[in-house]
């Protein structure tokens, strides 16, 4: 028998898990020997068990938790949730995000409204909650917000868009800032082009197919692709990894060369 004790599970949450980005990350980190919960809006909840099954086929455990990251109470009740039924959490991924094209003259206040409610009212709720419960842990934590190549750099027609998520990114350093104290880093990731449901969306709103679409991001990219939610994964991976504790405050760029920072 080996003297070796095994460490403990380690456990992290991923929002907007039920496809996309969300879900790759959710199926990178059970590979990284994490037991993951997943969350995403109800009308999701198929997608959210089938992936529930593909992580507990990694032999790591799996939460399912529908909610809206925009509501408080919901996200209350979800971390509540993972620190129940796995034992604690170690891990946010605050990915839920929601896109909308045109431009800004058009807008409606409601329109602002629904994409700072989901964009960067959720990604505070979920630090805030997240931060509340792995500060009263004592043992660290990794706090992970979804930016975006708009968020460096505004992108017309996706104005409130771009807002939104320069939002997440002042939040992750002066978040940073806080809990640097408590062992929590707080990082952003800020993909350009990823091909995901979101995109092939955002294709048809502008009324180009989709495989023109791709290729033409494929042909502006220096690297010569579009993304994958594997190369966003990977970030994340690295980002949680122990290797990762000196870095804090930062929003990495995951574009394939697109821009530089
Ligand atoms: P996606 O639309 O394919 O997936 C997003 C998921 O979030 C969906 O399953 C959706 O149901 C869920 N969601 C939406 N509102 C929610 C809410 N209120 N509560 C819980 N879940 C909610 O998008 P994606 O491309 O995978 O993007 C994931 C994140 O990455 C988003 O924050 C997006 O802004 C960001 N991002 C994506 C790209 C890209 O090229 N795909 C680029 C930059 C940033």
């Amino acid at each position: 028998m080996s003297d070796k004790q095994e460490a403990p599970p380690r456990i992290a949450l991923v929002t907007g898990a039920a496809q996309g980005i969300g879900r790759g990350i959710a199926l990178q980190l059970a590979d990284d020997g994490f037991d993951v919960a997943v969350n995403d809006i109800q009308p999701k909840a198929e997608q959210l068990d089938e992936l529930r099954e593909l992580i507990i086929l990694k032999n790591r455990r799996a939460y399912v938790f529908a909610a809206d990251v925009s509501i408080e109470m919901e996200v209350i009740e979800m971390i509540a949730g993972v620190v129940d039924s796995l034992g604690g959490l170690d891990v946010i991924v605050a990915n839920a995000g929601i896109i909308k094209v045109g431009s800004f003259v058009d807008a409606s206040v409601d329109d602002w409204d629904r994409l700072h409610a989901i964009n960067a009212r959720g990604t505070f709720l979920c630090f805030q909650h997240a931060a509340k419960q792995m500060i009263k842990q004592g043992r660290g934590g990794r706090i992970i917000g979804s930016c975006s190549s708009a968020g460096k750099q505004g992108v017309g027609l996706l104005t409130l868009y771009s807002a939104s998520k320069f939002s997440i990114r002042g939040l992750t350093q002066a978040a940073a800032k806080e809990l640097g104290e408590h062992e929590i880093t707080v990082n952003c990731y800020a993909p350009a082009t990823i091909e995901t449901p979101m995109i092939d969306a955002f294709a048809d709103a502008m009324g180009v197919s989709r495989t023109d679409y791709y290729a033409k991001i494929g042909k502006d990219t220096p690297v010569g692709r579009h993304g994958t939610p594997h190369d966003v994964a990977s970030v994340v991976s690295f980002l949680v990894s122990d290797r990762a504790s000196f870095i804090t405050g930062q929003c990495v760029s995951v574009n394939g060369g697109t821009y530089f920072d």
